[in-house]
């Protein structure tokens, strides 16, 4: 079977399988991971070397942190208006779609917001250009969502401005290299490319830990976190452990240099499929579409159900849309398989020569 949800997602098999095998009694220590102490020297290093393989999958400089913290993206919401306006400044917003107006309303509850710019004017099918960005002159930040998982929309390059870039990457982090320089703070939700949901990844420039609010909980404290090395209080550790084990797998794959490749293959033979079919269509503009979140349509409503009982019996599982969205969505984040997206692509054909003349 293949598993195409867009979150949780599909892990890698091997992972799990190691995890399986590690389950009841780690490495001969004669308890789960679950049950080991977070201050333990065993425990300890499992989460060191999840954190120094991470820095070393996306080449995080030294002068950024990285925070495993618990309450998934959207506890990031709130925590990065209130880690980022202690000084002063409005948060500033791009809206591509669902999960940055999200964002953006958490921020304006708690600290104001300013919308900078964003795709609504076409539709939500390409992503702004730079210089249609509008600044409020107290910008703070700028936040935007990298890929828009429902809407399959995706930044092709980062928006130019001279404000630090505040960037949910929940469903493309560790999909492509990123030159972490150009950003202020990174955060993801690890339920797509990560590990299990709940946990929460956070990259930060360390001078950007001296901005917040008095009044923040210690618990969405980025600087808190850092001076504890994200063990405040009982981190999620068991989903770090996953975590750590999903990060030695891409290591294994060649990197994230090695899984960009297959990721834009995998993506240009959905989208070819869809492109060269009469029955299947996707709005999305060439240069602004998701490699992670593939949402498609078919011509005649009639056919979903159909489509969703047909690809289900061939074994491709949860290739439902969205509910705001309808149609279909194939989510294809490091851990689908080329031969997923082929077995898809396969379906696709027959399912069109039997159904659309
Ligand atoms: N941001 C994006 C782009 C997402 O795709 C999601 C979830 O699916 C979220 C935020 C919310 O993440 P979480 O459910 O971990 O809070």
């Amino acid at each position: 079977h293949y598993n195409f949800c867009s979150g949780p997602a599909t892990l890698p098999l091997a992972v799990l399988e190691r995890a399986q095998s590690e389950m009841l009694d780690y490495r001969g220590k004669g308890l789960s991971v679950m049950e080991m102490s977070h201050r333990s020297s065993d425990y300890m290093a499992i989460a060191e070397k999840a954190e120094a393989d991470f820095r070393d999958l996306l080449g995080v400089p030294d002068n950024y942190s990285v925070l495993f913290m618990q309450g998934g993206a959207a506890t990031q919401f709130s925590a990065s208006a209130l880690n980022l306006t202690g000084r002063g400044g409005t948060p500033n917003f791009l809206d591509t779609g669902i999960w940055s107006r999200k964002a953006m309303a958490e921020a304006e509850r708690l600290t104001g917001a300013h919308l900078a710019g964003g795709s609504k004017s076409n539709g939500y099918t390409a992503t702004p250009a730079s210089d249609s960005i509008q600044l409020s002159d107290d910008a703070a930040y700028l936040h935007f969502t990298d890929n828009e998982t429902i809407g399959g929309v995706q930044f092709d390059r980062l928006p130019e401005v001279n404000v630090p870039l505040v960037c949910d990457m929940s469903s493309s982090i560790l999909s492509v290299p990123l030159d972490i320089s150009r950003y202020g703070v990174i955060y993801a939700g690890a339920q797509k490319n990560i590990g299990p949901a709940g946990l929460t990844l956070v990259i930060v420039r360390n001078d950007l830990l001296e901005q917040a609010q008095d009044s923040i909980p210690s618990m969405l404290s980025w600087k808190v976190m850092a001076e504890n090395g994200s063990m405040y209080n009982t981190p999620p550790t068991y989903a770090w452990y996953l975590a750590g084990l999903v990060f030695e797998w891409l290591k294994e794959q060649g990197g994230v240099e090695a899984m960009a490749v297959v990721n834009r293959r995998k993506a240009e033979k959905v989208y070819r499929a869809i492109d060269g079919s009469r029955l299947y269509d996707n709005p999305i503009a060439v240069g602004s579409r998701s490699i992670m979140n593939i949402p498609f349509t078919l011509k005649d409503e009639a056919l979903n159900d159909p489509f969703l009982r047909e690809s289900e019996a061939a074994g491709l599982l949860t290739l439902k849309g969205h509910r705001s969205v309808g149609g279909m969505r194939a989510s294809i984040y490091n851990a689908m398989p080329e031969e997923g997206v082929d077995t898809l692509v396969d379906f696709m054909a027959a399912f069109e020569q039997r159904h659309w003349k």
